[in-house]
């Protein structure tokens, strides 16, 4: 029975050190003088040996993978076990299940370092999709002799209650006519203001701490943005954000240093600082214009206009106006009476009522097109934010708008589209490497972790509640780049609209929490959640509901425990034993001895019992310490007995919480 090692050696043409490597990964024991081998050893052997040659031969080929492909297809295309992908992705700092859709990008990474080459296929089908990219490749080579100029469109970023909203609305006032409500009472935070007969566009971004996805639809949206930054706080960590994402999309930025009013403004310490981040302000030889203003005063809001305006001239936004249109959807939501309302901006062309349209995943024809001051337009033109009626679903914020000549085509484009989202829907983008940290303590701690809970990502359960598609995704975007290697956010529904009972019932039987942004809940869901014991959270502050959601990250990762060494005492004698207690005499040999503290019996290297001091004395007193060089009585309660020459090791153990990315587990 069985087959001879030597022949399977020949089989398989194995070297002596491969065959060896193969039967130790087979768990075969290889005994001096065996020379057959079971027929099931031989199996497993034979098995190893085929999937490792496949690989070796994978890792020779070009694997073609789409721009989204989920976990599980992933490991098809390259051939090894789902898991082997998801311990990789953790390794980059990605934790993912098996139907989770990653990018092209991450997933090359990935198999890159497993030792595969890949190739990014792009399929006919995907080139439907306009993605804010490709759209702004669109925008850039249209034929640029039959462009006109068109007002620019600016953003506000910066860090939160700096009076972004507060700037936008005093701008708003002041310079733009009150128009007739149009029957639709849509809240359209974007909107134009004439200032010197010129129009600015400015585009309220819901969601700005959202820089992420800000800085894809910013790709395309904005030629100007404008910083504010407060006099009396200064920079702040999302202000250099902010920074960063503009300077990432290249567009320009003026610096607006807002509540110059107030007490504590310091319009120098914060050019001074903008010095710093490499934005120098004109008056300083530099090249970012920067004015200060008060928008409850007043002051300084020509100034930035007329800013807003120098800045354009010398960009000379353009666009075709005689072409389909091209728009982005700022934000959607969903209108009890006129269905589907979408605030969009036009890139280039010119909308009309009647024109057929594919948004996204979806289609349409455009019933109403609503200026921002509630004017029904017949056409709208490039740079105006204006809100239309008539596509079929709700679309994304971010999703482009295109204008087509047949219903037929915009249904069949829509339609195709459709079926490309359905498989990039929330594809997990490329990773945050964040290299965990090893927990390094000062001085003589060390650290030890209680249970090692191996790849087990916890997950916080969440039911997503907003008062607009543009929001909604903003706090998707926010929360889902929030998680760790250990624990990670997992948002069960994401919806508009008010909290109802049926998200409490979504939230339930997970134990799920439901974070509304701007929204109310329902009386009846209100009682139904303190029935099921469902947490409700409501937010009014993206960054706010993003640290709710930090907070209860981190409370489900396990603490880590800190252990501190305090001292060392050698047993001199002992006095008095019973079970579990036990009196000793000794000398503090280095550090201190300390009531209360925790003990280790040591016996050379062994430990022999752990336990705590109960009492301590020094010259038959009292003491709450004893220093090294000092003779000591201790009573020691454990689960051990100490011996004349054995040492006590005094120590003392903290249970710390620990911060996200703050990783217990070394990944090499
Ligand atoms: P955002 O979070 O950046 O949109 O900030 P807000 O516009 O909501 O403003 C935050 C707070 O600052 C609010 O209480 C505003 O009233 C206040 N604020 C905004 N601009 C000014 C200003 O120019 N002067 C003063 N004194 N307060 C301001």
């Amino acid at each position: 029975m069985g087959i001879k090692i030597q022949d399977l050696q020949q089989e398989l043409k194995l070297s002596d050190s491969e065959l060896s490597r193969y039967m130790g990964l087979a768990g075969v024991r290889i005994d001096e003088g065996v020379k057959r081998l079971q027929d099931k050893d031989a199996y497993r052997i034979k098995g190893l040996v085929r999937d490792s040659r496949r690989r070796e031969a994978k890792k020779k080929e070009l694997v073609r993978l789409p721009s989204i492909v989920s976990v599980r297809d992933f490991a098809l295309k390259i051939e090894l076990p789902v898991t082997e992908i998801i311990k990789q992705l953790l390794k980059n700092g990605v934790a993912a299940t098996v139907n989770e859709d990653l990018d092209y990008e991450t997933a090359a990474i990935i198999a890159q370092d497993l030792g595969y080459q890949t190739e990014e296929n792009v399929t006919e089908l995907e080139q439907d999709v306009l993605t804010p990219e490709k759209l702004a490749e669109i925008l850039t080579k249209e034929d640029v002799e039959h462009q006109v100029s068109r007002p620019p469109v600016v953003t506000i970023m910066g860090h939160v209650d700096h009076g972004k909203t507060t700037l936008l609305d005093t701008i708003r006032e002041a310079n733009v006519a009150a128009g007739e409500a149009g029957g639709i009472t849509q809240k359209i935070t974007s909107y134009q203001a004439k200032k010197k007969g010129k129009l600015i566009t400015f585009i309220d971004t819901p969601g700005h701490e959202a820089f992420e996805f800000m800085r894809k639809r910013g790709a395309s949206l904005a030629d100007v943005a404008i910083l504010v930054v407060a006099a009396d706080d200064g920079i702040k960590e999302q202000t250099k954000e902010a920074i960063r994402h503009a300077k990432a999309v290249d567009v320009p930025i003026i610096v607006a240093i807002t509540k110059m009013d107030k007490p504590g403004a310091d319009a120098e310490k914060v050019k001074r600082q903008l010095s710093e981040l490499e934005l120098v302000p004109e008056e300083y030889g530099g090249k970012t214009p920067v004015v200060p203003v008060s928008a409850v005063k007043g002051t300084g809001l020509d100034d930035l206009l007329d800013t807003i305006l120098l800045v354009a001239e010398i960009n000379e936004p353009k666009a075709i106006t005689n072409r389909a249109a091209l728009a982005t959807v700022i934000e959607s939501r969903r209108d009890s009476s006129v269905g589907v309302l979408a605030v969009v901006l036009i890139h280039a062309g010119t909308l009309h009522l009647g024109d057929n349209l594919v948004v996204g995943k979806t289609a349409g024809k455009v019933r109403r097109i609503i200026s921002y001051d509630g004017r029904s337009l017949k056409e709208a033109l490039p740079s105006m934010p204006v809100t239309i009626v008539g596509i079929q679903d709700l679309p994304d914020a971010g999703d482009i708008l295109q204008a087509v000549e047949e219903q037929t085509e915009a249904r069949e484009k829509a339609a195709r589209v459709r079926t490309i989202k359905q498989i990039t829907r929330h594809p997990v983008s490329a990773p945050v490497v964040k290299k965990p940290v090893e927990l390094r303590s000062p001085g003589n701690r060390n650290e030890q972790p209680k249970e090692e809970p191996k790849d087990k990502i916890k997950k916080l359960n969440i039911v997503l509640k907003a008062d607009t598609q543009g929001s909604l995704e903003a706090i998707r975007q926010t929360v889902m780049a929030m998680g760790d290697v250990e624990v990670v956010p997992q948002i069960l529904s994401a919806g508009v609209g008010n909290i109802t009972e049926n998200d409490i019932m979504t939230a339930e039987p997970s134990k799920a929490i439901i974070l509304g942004f701007n929204v109310n809940t329902a009386s009846a869901a209100v009682r139904m959640a303190d029935n099921g014991g469902v947490t409700i959270k409501s937010f009014k502050i993206i960054y706010e509901l993003a640290e709710e959601v930090r907070q209860r990250l981190e409370d489900l990762l396990p603490p880590v425990i800190v252990r501190e060494d305090l001292g060392k005492v050698a047993v001199l004698k002992v006095f008095f034993s019973i079970r579990g207690r036990q009196i000793v005499g000794g000398r503090v040999v280095n550090g201190i001895a300390k009531k209360k503290e925790l003990v280790q019996i040591m016996r050379g290297d062994q430990l022999i019992a752990t336990g705590k001091i109960t009492e301590l004395q020094q010259n038959k007193n009292e003491a709450e310490t004893v220093k090294a060089g000092s003779e000591c009585g201790i009573t020691f309660e454990g689960n051990g007995k100490a011996k004349e020459g054995d040492s006590l090791m005094v120590y003392h153990e903290e249970v710390q919480k620990r911060k996200l990315g703050s990783n217990r587990v070394k990944v090499e």
